[in-house]
């Protein structure tokens, strides 16, 4: 499977992921609520990038399985039969190849959940295997404006997009976090407007799409970014697309969780 490739609708080559075998090498709060883990291999300089939101797949097998080593793609496949993996899914928020690192930032919303818990007590040494990265999402580049929305586990995707962002592009975006202390300093050379929604006591996700779907869309072609709960995506779809005529192919609206299920309905 790996080394497979393909051409973005804006022509760039994307390419397959592949599975990786890491190690955690350090692990930091950087909010409360949000655990960013490096992990590092050798293989992991020359990880291609799939631009943007990026991401990957966590394996999460059952303890006590034995994995047949070295553990490749075809060796993963091999074993589905006997062991299938729980996958999550998470974004790469920074690749650094010089040294064989990656970040990705976990927000923790349970240490009884299968990835956020092990975010939580991850702990320099541990193995960590995951397949990736899928591709990320390429903005049109013609696009006269973007508009990012999202909720704590849109914002590493949110922040690596803000970086790659051509200069002075207009940029709204809404992320929505739990309190101030979640907010993040993120960095861009887009003319960027952030607005950070503190929920406090409110339902996850209910003032992003109060504040979301009452925005209007600038004029000329521009391209809209969102990730959040299922149902809060649903919404932003029908405002965008349904109510507002922004194209299908300008829209980049992904569910990232569910409530009440996990992540295993969805994979
Ligand atoms: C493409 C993609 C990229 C993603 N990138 C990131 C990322 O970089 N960082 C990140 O933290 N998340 C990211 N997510 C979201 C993450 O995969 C989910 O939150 C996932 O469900 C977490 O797995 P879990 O094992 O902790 O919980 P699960 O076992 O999947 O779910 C257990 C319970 O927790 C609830 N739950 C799940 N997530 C949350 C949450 N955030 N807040 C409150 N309740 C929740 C579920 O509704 C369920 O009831 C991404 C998702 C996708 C699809």
């Amino acid at each position: 499977m790996s080394g497979a490739s393909a051409r973005s609708r804006h022509g760039e080559h994307r390419r397959s992921g592949e599975l990786r075998v890491t190690r955690v090498r350090h692990t930091e709060r950087i909010t409360p609520h949000m655990a960013r883990i490096t992990f590092a291999d050798d293989g992991l300089a020359g990880l291609h990038s799939n631009g943007t939101d990026q991401h990957v797949a966590l394996y999460f097998y059952e303890p006590g399985v034995e994995l047949p080593r070295p553990f490749t793609t075809e060796a993963a496949r091999a074993l589905l039969p006997v062991a299938k993996p729980r996958l999550r899914r998470y974004t790469i928020r920074h690749h650094r190849p010089e040294l064989g690192e990656v970040d990705m930032d976990f927000v923790l919303h349970g240490a009884d959940q299968l990835a956020s818990g092990w975010a939580e007590r991850a702990a320099p040494g541990d193995e960590a295997i995951w397949f990736g990265p899928g591709p990320g999402w390429s903005p049109a580049p013609e696009a006269e404006w973007t508009i990012l929305l999202g909720d704590e586990t849109a914002l590493p995707a949110i922040g690596a997009i803000l970086e790659q962002l051509p200069p002075d592009l207009p940029v709204s975006a809404l992320i929505e976090v739990a309190d101030r202390a979640e907010e993040q300093r993120l960095t861009t050379r887009a003319d960027a407007q952030i607005e950070w929604l503190n929920r406090g006591r409110r339902p996850a996700g209910q003032l992003l799409h109060e504040r979301a779907t009452a925005l209007s869309a600038p004029a000329g072609r521009g391209n809209v970014w969102g990730a959040a709960e299922r149902e809060v995506v649903r919404a932003l779809r029908r405002h965008f697309v349904e109510g507002l005529g922004v194209a299908r192919a300008d829209t980049h609206l992904t569910p990232y969780w569910t409530r009440g299920e996990t992540q295993d309905s969805e994979v």
